[in-house]
């Protein structure tokens, strides 16, 4: 039996993280949990799997469920909490779920106390890659992928030298705007953003993958993640997310991995490396039925957040700090219906315009330039 601690434990990862170990009961107990603020989610969970400890982001909240459940259930809250449940005791694996730059802290803490992690959560990697995989290297931590591309790439690595690596080639879908031009573009509403053809996820990262910022995380965590340079890393836009991602070696081989898009199979992969486990029959490729794929050359004008990123990860030091953070709250005051969808990347680029990189941050440069590159964006929404 493995033991299993949860960051975002009712997101769009967590809920499906929360059914790979429902399907396989036999193997893994969810044994600690963070949720935020959807607190029937929060219940439903506490019932049905009867975890240790239970984080929440509310002091009132937390209260009201000590109230409500046994003592045999410990329960936290706030930023500190997350901390707790990413460092529990008795767990083998923490699932990192959360959103955004708040899981940077508990990364690094669970990777102290030796947790092997499976990180769905890129923005910690985008906002500080080199101090999250400098401590794993140090407490001879394994990060897990759980990012579909990342996991595709994992396993076609597998036996590998990655000294053999040519580059990664990262697939895209297109998100929700694929066939519209720029000019298009202008008016678009929150609603349609949210129409993500191929997958089902949280908010943000659909906004992400309408503005191709998603690609863009995406190139940074597979910089950290596989320790490549950013010219050995290129994205190629692949409508039906049917080949996951590809790795090109010297000899001009290129081994790909292929799925139906159903993040279950990624998250199962990084809970049961280097085994595999059954999957229900439902979600499996059916190559005669697709007939066809088709991959495209990515318009980086087009999709100029990617740009964007490629150039922030280029530049290193605090620039992709930055360039997370202004994504992170740029994207929330779109949600709001605060700016307009193009608004997005011009917001960004002012944030990374009159930024000074510092080199070599440490963990408070980079938790000091993410609060104060959330608050020049809010300033401006
Ligand atoms: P969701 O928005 O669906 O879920 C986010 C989770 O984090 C929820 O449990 C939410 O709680 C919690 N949360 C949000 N903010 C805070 C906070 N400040 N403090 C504590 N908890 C918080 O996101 P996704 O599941 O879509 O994405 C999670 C991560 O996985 C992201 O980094 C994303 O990029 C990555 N990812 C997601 C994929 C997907 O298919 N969804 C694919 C690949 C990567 P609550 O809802 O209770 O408020
Ligand atoms: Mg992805």
């Amino acid at each position: 039996m493995k033991y299993i601690s949860l960051l975002g434990a009712t997101g769009s990862i967590g809920m499906q993280t929360l059914d790979v170990i429902r399907n396989h009961s036999e193997a893994y107990r969810l044994i600690a949990f963070s949720s935020g603020r959807n607190m029937d989610e929060t219940r439903k969970i506490i019932k049905e799997f009867k975890p240790k400890l239970v984080s929440v982001q509310n002091k009132d909240d937390c209260k009201r469920l000590e109230a409500e459940f046994d003592s045999s259930i410990s329960f936290s809250y706030g930023e500190e909490s997350l901390v707790e449940v990413a460092v529990y005791e008795k767990a083998d694996i923490l699932v990192n779920a959360v959103l955004g730059s708040v899981g940077l802290f508990p990364t690094l803490q669970a990777i102290k106390a030796k947790k092997t992690i499976a990180i769905a959560n890129k923005e910690t990697l985008v906002t500080a890659g080199h101090l999250v995989m400098e401590a794993a290297r140090e407490n001879d931590v394994e990060l897990l992928p759980v990012d579909s591309e990342h996991s595709a790439i994992f396993q076609a690595l597998q036996g590998e030298n990655p000294k053999n690596i040519e580059k990664l080639i990262l697939t895209a879908s297109g998100g929700s705007f694929r066939d519209r031009t720029r000019n298009e573009l202008k008016e678009v509403t929150v609603e349609e953003a949210l129409n993500h053809p191929n997958w089902s996820m949280g908010a943000k990262i659909t906004i992400d993958s309408a503005t191709m910022m998603n690609k863009g995380l995406e190139v940074i965590e597979a910089h950290w993640l596989f320790d490549i340079p950013f010219e050995q890393i290129e994205v190629l836009l692949h409508r039906e997310s049917i080949i996951h991602s590809m790795v090109e070696f010297h000899d001009s081989s290129v081994i790909a991995q292929l799925g139906t898009p159903d993040m279950r199979v990624p998250i199962q992969y990084a809970l049961t490396y280097p085994d595999r486990f059954p999957f229900p029959k439902a979600s499996k490729l059916n190559l005669a039925q697709i007939g066809k794929l088709h991959f495209q050359e990515m318009d980086m004008d087009r999709f100029y957040c990617l740009k964007l990123a490629y150039q922030a990860g280029v530049a290193g030091g605090t620039m992709p700090t930055v360039l997370n953070a202004a994504n992170e709250a740029a994207v929330s005051g779109f949600l709001k219906g605060k700016i307009k969808f193009l608004q997005i990347e011009e917001l960004i680029e002012k944030a990374l315009s009159r930024h000074n990189r510092i080199k070599h941050p440490d963990l408070s440069t980079i938790q000091d330039v993410d609060k104060e590159t959330r608050s020049y964006i809010d300033s401006l929404l």
